[in-house]
């Protein structure tokens, strides 16, 4: 058996099963061995009968000597049988389960696990795991058993004896090297796997460990790579001459001088596009550090030199906001703007000189604009999926327009690597002058009527507007009716405290017109206090709004709280941040941190060392390449992988295994 061959061609893997476990991303039989246990039981400590005490757990391997049905007064149907070895006999009893007494006949060998009974005289199993013993080996119940996170229709049980199946007949052929292997203390690839799942003794785990999750990173790697070499071969770009003076000409006629960082990225972004090899990059900033700028001064190198540029903003009401600042910015050059719906399917683009603006939505058209040099991708927290879904677009024709993704989402330089093999990174680490930061305060519970109390005053005094990010309930990507709730009684209780004020309640189940004019009003402020579910777009620019109340914040990563506050404080007014948390425990500490630092990248960096990962990006983490084995806060790893796969890129003479490996991912990749 092949380890990319479907998972149905393992024994008991039906139609039903195979779809199921697509469920979960397992689809081949490599997938399946990917699947690695989320935790091991340590049931290797086998007892005899005699040496039981009440009240232990325990594991025993036993020969039935009688079983029976019993069916009491009270309904109940449970099943009871008498176990002996050599050194004694024991009762075990079962609950509904009556098909057993088919199962274990007298005389079967079996192996049981479980608690053992605290109230009868001499100990007795309730409810124990057991299995037959074939050959007297042991799946479910003796030696180090792994358990797996399973999902509705698939048990750990089930789980655990396809995967001892997969691991009896598949192929697993060695990708490494034994140079590479005896370098980075790798096991054989068969033995890694076996290892992962049904260790021969606890330490065998780790080192599995290690070479699934080098092989993986590795992997990762070298996809990356393959991706942005592919990119430089195959494709063209529009080689863009800029007019230094027009650029110049531009940034002096703006209100503001750029940064130094604004600077530095705009000149590698001018290097791009001067290039054959059409742009392919990211820029990370904070929120408010002025990306967006940075992106208008790109398209106008782009128009100037005769070509069309598309924006792509995550919602509309970014979109429209966009049109206005570029509007704005761009007045003196003639510029056509169309804004483009995902309804409209035939917007009049005149040949040149014109700027698309559109949602996400308009992805699908994008070849039906014509002379594009550049498309800008305000991507927010989609992690470069959408670049990568452009990128691959684009592999197959002529000309590839120039791709600029912008994302807010502080993301350590490590982690970077492994998520952004592909693409060329530009960071803007520097704020413009003069910004205020957000002063943030951890408020507990019982401050919160003087805090509101506080809002109010402030709201009444000064004319500002606040924000409320309601509970947060449940981390889908698609705001679930819960969280909804959540929205609609804090607007309740929240109404109490404020009656003189004018609230609003903005939720993601709400159609975009509606969040639109909600949006609008709180824009022209005749909304004093927005009420608001944590998974809404509020990456509009609203200056007057100065105070951000969130709720449980400790549910949210630090860095996802720090882009959050960046929503108020955005005019020349101190902003305000207050945190809620809704329980006590200990680790509200790493709150604090939020009161004394301001720098997205560095919470990012300290909360991955104090939660680990998952957890940083919060409600965020949706499009976040998630990994099998290795751990994305592993920066040792990812750092020892990066080398090896320089190392063999450019070797792949060297490397048969891999490269065909790679060669299949890439075709998925393409897919
Ligand atoms: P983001 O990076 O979050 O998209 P924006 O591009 O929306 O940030 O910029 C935030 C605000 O900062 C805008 O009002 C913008 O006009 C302003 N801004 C951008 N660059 C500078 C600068 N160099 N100096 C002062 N203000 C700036
Ligand atoms: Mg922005």
């Amino acid at each position: 058996m092949h380890l990319s061959e479907s998972v149905s061609t393992i024994p008991g893997i039906g139609r039903a099963y195979t779809k199921l476990l697509e469920k979960i991303d397992i689809k081949t039989v490599e997938d399946l061995l990917y699947y690695v246990p989320f935790r091991y039981d340590d049931n290797t400590n086998v007892c005899r009968i005699s040496d039981l005490t009440a009240n232990t757990q325990a594991t025993v391997t036993v020969k039935v000597s009688d079983i029976n049905n019993i069916f009491t007064r009270g309904g109940k149907r449970l099943t009871k049988a008498r176990v002996e070895d050599e050194t004694g006999q024991m009762d075990v009893i079962w609950f509904n389960q009556t098909y057993l007494k088919k199962s274990l006949k007298p005389g079967t060998v079996i192996s049981l696990n479980g608690q053992l009974d605290q109230k009868s005289t001499r100990p007795q199993f309730v409810s124990p795991n057991w299995e037959i013993l074939y050959n007297g080996e042991s799946t479910h119940t003796r030696g180090i058993i792994p358990v797996y996170n399973t999902t509705e229709g698939i048990s750990a049980r089930w789980l655990r004896a396809k995967i001892k199946l997969a691991l009896k007949y598949a192929d697993i052929k060695e990708l490494f090297d034994n140079e590479i292997k005896r370098g980075y203390g790798l096991l054989n690839r068969a033995e890694a796997m076996r290892n992962i799942h049904f260790p021969e003794s606890f330490n065998k785990i780790e080192p599995a460990r290690h070479t699934l999750a080098f092989e993986e990173l590795l992997l990762i790697h070298l996809t990356g790579m393959s991706l942005k070499s592919k990119w430089h071969e195959h494709v063209n770009g529009y080689v863009i001459e800029v007019d230094t003076n027009l650029i110049t000409a531009f940034i002096k006629s703006l209100p503001y001088k750029l940064t130094n960082a604004q600077t530095r990225v705009l000149g590698e972004i001018v290097q791009d596009l001067k290039a054959e090899i059409p742009m392919n990059r990211l820029i990370q900033g904070d929120v408010g550090s002025g990306k967006t700028v940075v992106a208008a001064a790109a398209m106008l190198c782009a128009i100037n030199a005769g070509h069309n540029c598309i924006i792509l903003a995550p919602t509309q009401i970014l979109a429209n906001q966009h049109l206005e600042t570029l509007q704005k910015f761009l007045k003196p050059y003639n510029i056509n703007f169309v804004l483009a719906t995902g309804k409209t399917s035939s917007e009049k683009i005149s040949d040149a000189k014109t700027i698309i603006i559109g949602t996400h939505a308009i992805l699908h058209r994008l070849k039906n604009f014509t002379n594009i040099g550049l498309i800008v991708i305000d991507e927010q927290h989609k992690f470069g999926v959408l670049q990568r879904s452009i990128v691959t677009d684009y592999y197959t024709s002529q000309f590839a327009p120039n791709l600029l993704t912008m994302t807010a989402t502080p993301i350590p330089r490590s982690i970077a690597l492994v998520l952004y093999g592909d693409l060329d990174l530009s960071v803007i680490d520097e704020m413009p002058p003069g910004r205020i930061p957000v002063k943030t305060w951890l408020v507990e519970e019982n401050r919160r009527t003087s805090a509101y109390k506080w809002i109010k005053g402030q709201v009444e005094k000064l004319k500002t507007q606040a924000i409320i990010v309601c509970p947060f309930i449940d981390q889908s990507q698609y705001e679930d009716l819960k969280n909804v709730k959540a929205a609609k009684d804090e607007y309740e209780k929240v109404k109490k405290h404020f009656s003189k004020q004018k609230l609003g309640l903005l939720h993601g189940r709400l159609s975009s017109i509606e969040k639109e004019e909600v949006i609008d009003k709180f824009v022209k402020q005749k909304i004093d206090i927005l009420v608001t579910t944590p998974v809404i777009e509020v990456g509009v620019d609203i200056p007057n709004a100065n105070i951000i109340v969130i709720e449980t914040s400790e549910r949210f990563g630090l860095a996802s709280l720090h882009q959050l506050r960046g929503r108020v404080g955005r005019g020349k007014d101190q902003g305000y941040c207050i945190l809620f948390t809704s329980s006590n425990d200990a680790n509200l500490s790493r709150l604090k941190y939020l009161e004394k630092i301001h720098n997205g990248s560095r919470l990012a960096e300290i909360d991955l060392k104090i939660r680990g990962p998952g957890n940083i990006y919060g409600t965020q983490q949706h499009g976040f390449m998630s990994l099998r084995v290795a751990d994305i806060t592993d920066t040792n790893l990812i750092k020892l992988t990066k080398g090896c796969a320089v190392s063999i890129f450019g070797n792949f003479e060297k490397h048969h295994a891999i490269k065909e490996k790679l060669d299949k991912i890439m075709i998925i990749n393409n897919d």
